[in-house]
This record gives structure tokens, C-alpha cells and sequence, in this order.
């Protein structure tokens, strides 16, 4: 009976505890999101600030001169600004959305700043079909990615400013001609908006519904926020909170992975599972091209393929350095054949692993006999492969930021161990995530582990 007694009072305190807990998480939320509305009308002053900075870390080092052999961090303003965009910026900005969803987009971001400010000021013309079609983000991705490979995107500053103030200036142009005051560079046309936007929905942050009130605020990238149930376009500009009016959405803290683990009720979005599955593909073909001894063997194929029609004349042709690395000083120089081998390798990679995934994905949801239509499985389960193509993209761009990490001291085998951690965490994190989609643990399991099997071994031969 003591026992009993002992066992109640311990529940009653265990329960109070954890009402405390909420309460504080609570609150601590409350807090930063009336920090953020109160100062929403300041975030020009970030965006400025932003803009300047990248503006500098783009264009100085495209007027200095390539740094030396024995160059360092600490007197060549290249190799700090090449460390700060790809060692941190661009790592760091994938792997963020998991503690703070796209915060990046709405508050720090410049090309979606730009693109807003000019749509204020713009012809406000309506948004065309064609840039509507979701097609659109996986070709924006596919150019910019094969592009940046092309020009040697991370060596040279020449093409890193091309990439990134190009698109800079396309974002601000679609700002101008189309929308009033809204983002549809950031919705439509970003090329890393949709991975942005899948990897958001592993976050720890939303913005949900208040009410049942059915009346909505006006959304820089067009979500109807009367209706919105998921994360993936969200860029959490603040402008749909307004604490106590009807229709108004709060920010709140959940557990990541939670949004997929529930996608069935979180609209999920087919082009988005086929721009997951494309983009690992892509993504693998831009490291292994570069490490990989049968993309030797190729390119020497290619290489036959064009003297046997008769093209052996432009073999050797190099084009311009918008075009195709081109630095006859450094003794770096692509010609047509690895334009095309680089193009194809990297193009064979995307459709190859986005076919052996679906294929996976199909036999998994196959196996699991839902009473769904089998796309609508397809669609669902696809978002399993989000954590493990997360961590190896971050552990892939992140190579300057883990070499960088010698400088401060770490061993090689330090670095390794972090790198094989971040990696075995995406891929468990998968197979957590299998389990929760396909409603616990059965054989629909076996297609999936192979998928992240087949995910993990292709990474884990570009990078390690
Ligand atoms: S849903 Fe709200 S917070 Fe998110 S982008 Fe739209 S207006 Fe901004």
C-alpha cells in the first residue's frame, strides 16, 4: 500500500516536472517570437548588412590576383573569403535548418531580400505558368550545380562570382517583373530553395495555425496561410505572426524529424521527393567525377566516341572561363571532353540514382500494401532519404571547414571520427524514419535499408 502511495506521488511530481519544463519552452518561445515581431520592421538593416557582405566576399577576390602556392588564411583575402562561402556559409546554412528551419531565407538571406525589395518597385506583372511548373526548382538546381562544376565553382573566384551574382541578378529581375512585393524567386526559381525547403521539414521550428479562424495574411513566397500545413516554403519571415489577431500563426518548437514522421497530414509534395532523390544523384556525380577512377575510364570513351564521328578537331577546344575552367597560368584548363564527360557523368548520376531510389521506394511501399494509391506511398516514404542525403551533402560541401579544423589543432583521425559520426547519425536518422513512415518495424524495411545503403556506400566513396 506504502508502495503504491510512493508510486503516485512520484507520477504527480514526474507530471508537474514536465508541465514546468513545457512552460518554460513556452515561454522561451513566446519571448523570441515577440522579439521577432516587434523588430520584423528592422530586418532591412540585416538585409543591408548581409547584401554588403556578400557583395565583398564575391567580387574582392575576383580583382586580386590568385593567391601563391604558399599563401594563407591570414594574408590572402581569397582563401578567407573561399573558407568563410564554402567552408562555412554553405555547409553550415544545410545544416541549420535543422535547429532554425529556413531563417537563413527570410532574415539573412540577400538575393530573396533584393528580390522582395525589387518586386515593391516592380511592374507586378503575373507570374508566368512555366515558372510556376515544379519541374522548374530541379532544372534551376541541375544548371546551377553543373555550372558551378564546370567553372570550378570553389577554386575560383572569377566563377563563384558569376554563379552567385548571377543569380543575384536574376533573382532581382524576377522581383521586378513579377509579383508585388512578394518572393517568387525565392518559391520558384532558387536553386537551393527546394532542398532548403525538404531539409526544413526535418527542423526543430514551424509556424502553425492559432485558430480555426479561415482568415490568412499575404506570404512572400505564396503560401495560403489559413490553410498551411507544412514547412517547405516557409522562410519564416515573421510577417503571419501577429500574436492575439485572428488568422494569426505562431512560431513553435517541435522535435526534428517530426514533420515527416507525420508528411501523410503535412502535405506531402511529389516533385519534392523526386528533387531529393535527383539531387543526391546530382550531388554524387559532382564529387565522384573528381575522385572516381572510372570517370577516367569514361572521359577516355568519350574522348574515342568524339574522334570516331569525326569531331576530332574540337577535342581540344577550351571555351571561355564563363564557361569552362579556363587558367592556362595555373595549368588548369578543361576542353570539350571534359565538358562533356563532366556534364553527362554528373547528368548519369542524377537519373541513375534517382531511378534506383524510386525503384526502392516503389518496392518498399509495394511490400507495405496500403490501402493508398502506390504514388501516394511512393511520395510518402520518399522523405526517409532526407536525413542521410542531409548529413552527406554537409560532410560534402564542408570539406574546407573539416580540413580547416587541422589548423586548430584536431588530428586526422579526430576529423575522421567527427565526419564518420555526422554520417552514421543521417544514416540511422533514415531508418528511424522508415520505421515511423511505414508504420513500424516490417519487411517493407528491406528495400529502404537497401536505398540508404546504397545512399551511404556512394558517399562514403566520394568523401572518405
Ligand atoms: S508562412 Fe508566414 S512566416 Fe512563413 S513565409 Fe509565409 S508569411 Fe512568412
Amino acid at each position: 500500500m506504502k508502495n503504491v502511495a510512493g508510486d503516485i506521488q512520484q507520477n504527480i511530481q514526474l507530471k508537474e516536472l514536465n508541465l514546468q519544463k513545457r512552460n518554460f519552452v513556452n515561454d522561451a518561445v513566446r519571448i523570441i517570437e515577440d522579439f521577432f515581431v516587434r523588430n520584423r520592421g528592422k530586418f532591412v538593416y540585416i538585409h543591408t548588412g548581409m547584401f554588403i557582405l556578400f557583395s565583398i566576399l564575391i567580387l574582392v577576390p575576383a580583382l586580386l590576383p590568385v593567391p601563391m602556392e604558399d599563401s594563407t588564411l591570414w594574408n590572402s583575402f581569397t582563401l578567407l573569403a573561399r573558407l568563410l562561402i564554402w567552408g562555412l556559409w554553405f555547409p553550415l546554412l544545410l545544416l541549420s535548418v535543422i535547429f532554425f528551419g529556413r531563417l537563413w531565407c527570410g532574415l539573412l538571406c540577400p538575393h530573396g531580400a533584393l528580390s522582395e525589395y525589387a518586386s515593391r518597385k516592380g511592374l507586378n506583372r503575373p507570374i508566368p505558368k512555366w515558372i510556376r511548373w515544379g519541374g522548374v526548382p530541379i532544372a534551376s538546381f541541375v544548371l546551377v550545380t553543373t555550372l558551378g562544376q564546370l567553372l570550378g565553382i570553389r577554386e575560383y573566384p572569377l566563377a563563384a562570382l558569376e554563379v552567385l551574382g548571377g543569380t543575384m541578378i536574376i533573382a532581382v529581375l524576377v522581383g521586378f517583373l513579377y509579383a508585388d512585393g512578394r518572393r517568387p524567386f525565392c518559391r520558384y526559381l532558387c536553386p537551393l530553395g527546394p532542398l532548403l525547403g525538404i531539409f526544413s521539414r526535418l527542423g526543430a521550428v514551424s509556424f502553425e495555425k492559432e485558430g480555426r479562424d479561415s482568415k490568412g495574411y499575404p506570404c512572400p513566397t505564396f503560401i495560403n496561410t489559413a490553410k498551411k500545413a507544412g514547412s517547405s516554403n516557409c522562410i519564416e519571415c515573421f510577417k503571419c505572426v501577429n500574436p492575439g489577431a485572428p488568422g494569426s500563426l505562431h512560431l513553435e518548437i517541435r522535435r526534428p524529424g517530426l514533420e515527416i514522421e507525420e508528411i501523410k497530414k503535412r502535405r506531402p509534395n511529389l516533385w519534392e521527393v523526386v528533387f531529393l532523390f535527383s539531387a543526391t544523384g546530382l550531388a554524387l556525380g559532382a564529387f565522384h567525377w573528381m575522385v572516381n577512377p572510372f570517370y577516367i575510364r569514361y572521359k577516355q570513351a568519350v574522348g574515342s566516341f568524339l574522334l570516331n564521328i569525326g569531331l576530332g578537331d574540337w577535342i581540344g577546344w577550351s571555351g571561355p572561363w564563363w564557361m569552362m575552367v579556363n587558367y592556362p597560368e595555373g595549368g588548369d584548363v578543361f576542353n570539350l571532353v571534359d565538358f562533356i564527360s563532366i556534364t553527362s557523368f554528373m547528368l548519369a548520376s542524377m537519373v541513375g540514382t534517382a531511378m534506383i531510389l524510386f525503384f526502392l521506394t516503389a518496392l518498399s511501399a509495394l511490400l507495405l500494401k496500403d490501402k493508398d494509391p502506390l504514388i501516394v506511398t511512393i511520395t510518402r516514404l520518399g522523405y526517409l532519404y532526407a536525413p542521410v542525403a542531409l548529413v552527406s551533402l554537409v560532410i560534402g560541401l564542408g570539406l574546407i571547414l573539416f580540413q580547416s579544423l587541422g589548423a586548430f589543432g584536431f588530428s586526422r583521425e579526430t576529423i575522421r571520427m567527427i565526419q564518420g559520426i555526422f554520417f552514421a547519425g543521417g544514416g540511422i536518422w533514415s531508418l528511424y524514419l522508415s520505421i515511423r513512415l511505414q508504420g513500424g518495424l516490417n519487411r517493407a524495411i528491406i528495400p529502404n535499408i537497401l536505398g540508404i545503403g546504397f545512399v551511404a556506400l556512394a558517399w562514403y566513396q566520394a568523401l572518405f
